[in-house]
């Protein structure tokens, strides 16, 4: 979708000049990921081994891939990125890990979509740095050994539950990253603006950190649009009145809350009563995959308080109510 605020990365944000951290002591929040992957870092880096296998998990757009670079730079070597989608063949996989050299990191994004048959490829490769491949087809098929570089494995996904057993205990340093806090985003944001020398004042930088769904990729995407305006505006420094003018004008709310959010929250607050709603029901009045529902509109408002899941449905919780300006239900929920 072509939504400014969502937490995927889209076409605009690709050629825009890079905003990414190079460093751990760059990349900002995440206070206890950073610190773990420091030591762990360190001591793989003392030993001379390979880091052990890293899985990070969290809504889209908080820094896995970043991340993952990150780890790759901190211990001096190769990088190599690939994504659970585009193997769609054990080959593909077998010729990546052959191709790697020792102690580098190979990144898997969306972890949870590798096939079937490339997992199997990968248990022995994470484990024994071996490859089992076979060969030929029937009763002339022999299966082959092939070892492995020392490597690590950098796993990445949304889905935390969509990843198999197997696969989930093979990863040494589990890494969940949480939304941002507005101090954080802060943060980000002044750098962005450093970056691209823009004059941003501290008030104009909350404003925008506060609307940005707790997601650097947001941040990012909504700095380059109020610099843009307030280039055509003629302002020469942001403060807090340009910011909002500009995500007003982009319709981003308060909340950091589009015209998509608006619906889904309306649907369930009007239309179905305040809920509980299931979210096939919502999907279908949306015109949305489930997937997107739950990966994408769903993870902020929930954090946010605005939006509960229960095991009936999707309840609309009192501050949404107070955020829409509308009449909370009388009854209650039921
Ligand atoms: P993910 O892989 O989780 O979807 P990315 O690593 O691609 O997210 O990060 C999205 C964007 O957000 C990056 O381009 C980067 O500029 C920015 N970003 C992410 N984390 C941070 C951070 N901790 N500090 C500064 N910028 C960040």
């Amino acid at each position: 979708t072509d939504r400014i605020v969502t937490p995927l990365e889209n076409e605009a944000d690709a050629g825009s000049g890079d905003l990414r951290p190079q460093r751990l002591d760059d990349f900002i929040g995440q206070r206890q990921a950073r610190d773990n992957l420091r030591v762990f870092i360190e001591a793989a880096r003392t030993r001379a081994d390979a880091l052990d296998h890293v899985l990070l998990y969290g809504p889209p757009g908080l820094g896995k891939t970043t991340l993952a670079q990150i780890v790759a730079r901190e211990l001096g070597v190769g990088f190599r990125a690939t994504s659970g989608p585009v193997i769609a063949r054990a080959g593909d996989l077998a010729a990546l890990l052959t191709n790697l050299e020792v102690r580098d990191v190979l990144f898997i994004d969306e972890i949870h979509r590798l096939n079937p048959a490339v997992e199997e490829i990968l248990y022995p490769a994470m484990e024994d740095f071996q490859l089992d491949l076979i060969i030929g087809e029937g009763p002339a098929a022999r299966s082959v050994k092939i070892d492995l570089p020392p490597f690590t494995l950098v796993g990445a996904t949304t889905r935390m539950g969509l990843l198999t057993n197997p696969l989930r205990d093979r990863f040494g340093i589990p890494t969940r990253l949480d939304f941002y806090d507005v101090d954080d985003l802060i943060k980000v944001v002044r750098r962005g603006a450093r970056i691209l020398d823009l004059a941003l004042d501290e008030d104009g930088a909350r404003e925008i950190a506060a609307r940005s769904r707790g997601t650097p990729r947001i941040a990012g995407r909504l700095l380059r649009r109020v610099r843009d305006f307030a280039l055509v505006a003629g302002h020469e420094r942001v403060g807090r009145l340009a910011a909002d003018a500009a995500l007003t004008r982009l319709e981003v709310d308060s909340f950091g809350l589009d015209a998509m959010d608006h619906r889904y929250l309306r649907l369930i607050g009007v239309s179905y009563g305040g809920g509980p709603v299931g979210v096939e029901t919502l999907a279908a009045a949306l015109s949305e995959p489930r997937d997107a529902i739950e990966d994408i509109i769903e993870p902020y408002l929930i954090q946010r308080g605005l939006v509960q899941r229960t095991p009936r449905g999707r309840m609309l919780m009192p501050a949404a109510y107070g955020h829409l300006g509308l009449a909370p239900p009388r009854s209650g929920p039921a």
